[in-house]
Formats: structure tokens, sequence, C-alpha cells
């Protein structure tokens, strides 16, 4: 019996253990191997999501010091004790700055599908000539690029990848060819061919029903020794509005990326938009379903209406912050989210560098969607946005924290009032703040 119930057992473990084996074949095999492919798609990256990043306004400072005093530009270390490794009000971008944005896009964001670069690779004060700014430029690029496998980078081109800065009609072509020398491996032939003429190109993602137009509005301002024989620089109005049409045709959504926007950027200033050459883009942009129109250059969180003859909104232009905290902002960049080739939202990534000597942290500041309470970013749903900022005050405070990305008027002053408890201790909490937050001024 005992034996016959061994054997049983015996015949019914074997059993069991030749199901268990059918089993790890049959379910837990394929699962494995899926684990193992997903797994290898996440680190790899192979499939592009729907998102893409917004950079803007690097500007890189070779001869930063992260000794120094922004009243220097952070050049010239003086006796400071205090260090600023990545960042400091005033000052354009550390090297580390920039590569630590690189290591958390790159670490934490899924594999977008194509990275927009809004222009500005260089330190206002940097005065590199023609080839270290080519070279520069591809070092940029191609940082950008490796990023993710086969992400296409979209460069724009910024006043700082002129020579002299803002350019001018007369070297426009040199600058152009310049630039384009560094962008053999990330344009088309095509695309090189209209940008070595004006500055600008389009990039179609048919599958993603989207018509990405590069425009060059470097040449489009104001104080640009002005001509009025010059009518449409670089015959690139026309062109614009040949591509509208063409991609409006063959039913893409169109984008608009450019460097300056339309509009008032500045409290004061001159580098704006020609209104001849702006009323010509307004006009072609209330002609045509246009999905979005992104730019850079104020170094500030905006939303800028494009108005029309009729002096009514034809568009809003989405201006981003840049990297760069020379304006007193936060560096920052944002993730659009898109979907059917509209934006349905996007994510404002910012390092709060205002705090004494701390390592740099990357966060997320806000998203569109909630903080304006609306569906997406459909010209209507960013028209309401701007009316409920201009009814409601609270609101309206809100967005003034975010224009700076999240840097607020007088912080130090108020931070020292929730820190200190006596006058003494005020102070030295004062000069604390200042030297970490305020010597730019
Ligand atoms: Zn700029």
């Amino acid at each position: 019996m005992s034996d016959s119930i061994s054997r049983e057992s015996l015949i019914s473990n074997s059993t069991n253990k030749s199901n268990i084996g059918k089993y790890i074949v049959v379910v837990l095999f394929p699962l494995f191997v899926v684990w193992v492919f997903s797994a290898k798609i996440m680190r790899n990256n192979l499939w592009a999501t729907d998102d893409f990043i917004f950079i803007n306004d690097i500007h890189i400072d070779y001869l930063y010091d992260p000794h120094a005093p922004s009243s220097t530009l952070c050049r010239n270390s003086t006796n400071h004790s205090y260090t600023k490794k990545y960042a400091r009000y005033g000052c354009d971008s550390s090297l580390f700055l920039y590569e630590s944005m690189l290591k958390y896009i790159k670490s934490s964001l899924r594999k977008p599908f194509m990275i927009v670069f809004g222009g500005d690779s260089i330190s206002y004060w940097n005065f590199l000539n023609s080839s270290q700014l080519q070279n520069h430029f591809r070092w940029v690029m191609d940082s950008l690029g490796q990023l993710y496998s086969n992400t296409p980078v979209i460069p724009v081109l910024g006043n700082n990848e002129f020579i002299p800065n803002y350019g001018n009609y007369e070297s426009d072509r040199d600058n152009f060819r310049n630039i384009a020398g560094s962008l053999s491996n990330i344009l088309s032939n095509d695309e090189l061919s209209t940008f070595n003429i004006g500055g600008y190109y389009f990039r179609d993602f048919k599958e993603r029903n989207l018509r990405i137009i590069v425009l060059n509005s470097i040449a489009m301002i104001k104080d640009r020794n002005y001509n009025v024989s010059i009518t449409d620089p670089h015959g690139q109005l026309e062109w614009f509005e040949k591509q509208c049409e063409n991609g409006s045709n063959l039913g893409l959504n169109i984008g608009v990326v450019m460097h300056i926007p339309t509009g008032v950027t500045f409290w004061q200033g001159p580098k704006v938009w020609h209104s001849r050459f702006s009323d010509k883009f307004n006009s072609i942009v209330s002609k045509y379903e246009i999905s979005f129109i992104l730019s850079a250059h104020s170094h500030t969180d905006l939303l800028l209406p494009v108005f029309n003859n009729n002096n009514s909104w034809s568009h809003i232009s989405l201006v981003s912050p840049s990297l760069s905290p020379s304006h007193n902002n936060n560096p920052g960049f944002r993730l659009y989210k898109m979907k059917n080739g509209k934006i349905i939202d996007y994510t404002q990534y910012i390092a709060d560098i205002s705090r004494v000597n701390q390592e740099i942290k990357w966060e997320i500041e806000y998203s569109f969607r909630s903080a304006y309470q609306v569906d997406d970013l459909a010209f209507p749903n960013i028209g309401k946005a701007i009316n409920m900022l201009k009814a409601k005050r609270h609101e309206m405070f809100k967005y003034l924290q975010r224009v700076m990305a999240g840097v607020p008027n007088d912080d130090s002053y108020f931070y020292c009032l929730l820190s200190a408890n006596n006058q003494t201790e005020y102070s030295k909490c004062q000069s604390m703040m200042y030297r970490s937050f305020n010597d730019v001024y």
C-alpha cells in the first residue's frame, strides 16, 4: 500500500512536475520574454511617445566661474567664499547646468518624438568666431541628438547664432551657411537648401499628421538696419504662406516654431519684429488653421497674443523660459504633450537655484491644463486662460510667479521673515540670501 501510494505519489509528483514544467514553458516563459523585451524598450527608448521637448536659450558660457559674483557676469572671481557650481541669477549657464538638464531628461522623460532647440546656444558674451560658433552649435546638436536613439532634433536660429549678435542683412548668408555647416546630420538636403537661403525650413511628421515650420525670426526685427526696400527678408513670408497652404491642403496640422515671438516681449527695447513684417505674419496665421506657435528669447514664461488687423487675436504664442538664468529667472524647459497633431498639455520643468550652495534639482513646476483649468491648448482655450488672468487677480498672482519660472519678488526678504527671530538673525539671513540670490542687484 505504502509502496503503491508512494509509487502513485511519485507518479503524481512527476506529473505535477511535468505540469509545472509545461506551465513554465507555456505561461511564464512568454511573460518573461515580454518583460525582458519591454525593459529593453524602456531602456533603449525604441518607441517614441506623443511628446516633444522644447529647450531654448541655453546660452552656455565657457567662461563661467562658480566663485564669481553676477556683477561680473560670473567671469571674475573675487574673494567670495561661496560658490555656485551650476548657476547664478544674472549669469549665463555653466556647462554643469546644461549637463544636469540633459541627465535629468534622459533619466526621467520617456522618448519624445522630437526635440526642438529654440535658439541661442552660446552666452551673449563669449564672442566666438564663426568656426568656433559652428563647432559649438554642432556639439549642442550632438548632445541633444544623443539623448535618445533616433529622436530628431529640430534647430531654430536664435540671435546668438549670428555674428555679430542679431546679425545684419549683408552677412546673413554667411551666417546661415556657417550654422548649416553643423547641421549636415540633422537636416535633409531639402531643408538645408532653404536654411542656406534664409535660415528657415519645414519638417513633416506624416504619421503624426503634423508639419513643423521653423522660421528665422531674427531677420524680422525692427532695428536691423531696416531698409524700406526689403519687403520680405529672404522671401521668408512668401515661403511661409506657401508652406501653410500646402500643409493645410495635405490635411496636416501646422506648428510654427521660432526664436523671437511677435508682440511685446520686454519692458523696453527695439529688438522686436518690425510691424510691417509682424502684420504680414499675423495675417498669414489668421488665414490658415495653425495648431500652435512656440517661441523663446524672452527667457520668461509668456502667453503672447498675435493680433490681426481688427485688433483681435488671430492666435497666441507660447513662450518658454530659458535654461540660462541671466534674466534672474530659474532655469527651465518644457515637455509638450500631443494628440493627433495638436498640443493637449505641457509640463514646465525648472531647477530652483535660489538657495545657498545647493545641488541642482530638477522638478515639475506646473502643467498648463491644471494651472489654467482648460481641456487642451487649442487656441480658444489659451484665450480662455488669458481672459482668466485678466479677470481674476489671484490667478494673475500665480501667473506672475510662473513668468520667472518660480522666482517670486522679494523672495529673500520674506524667506528671512520666516527664518529669523530677531533683527540680528534677520540681517544674517539676508546677507546669506543676498550672496546666493540677490548679488545681481
Ligand atoms: Zn534670444
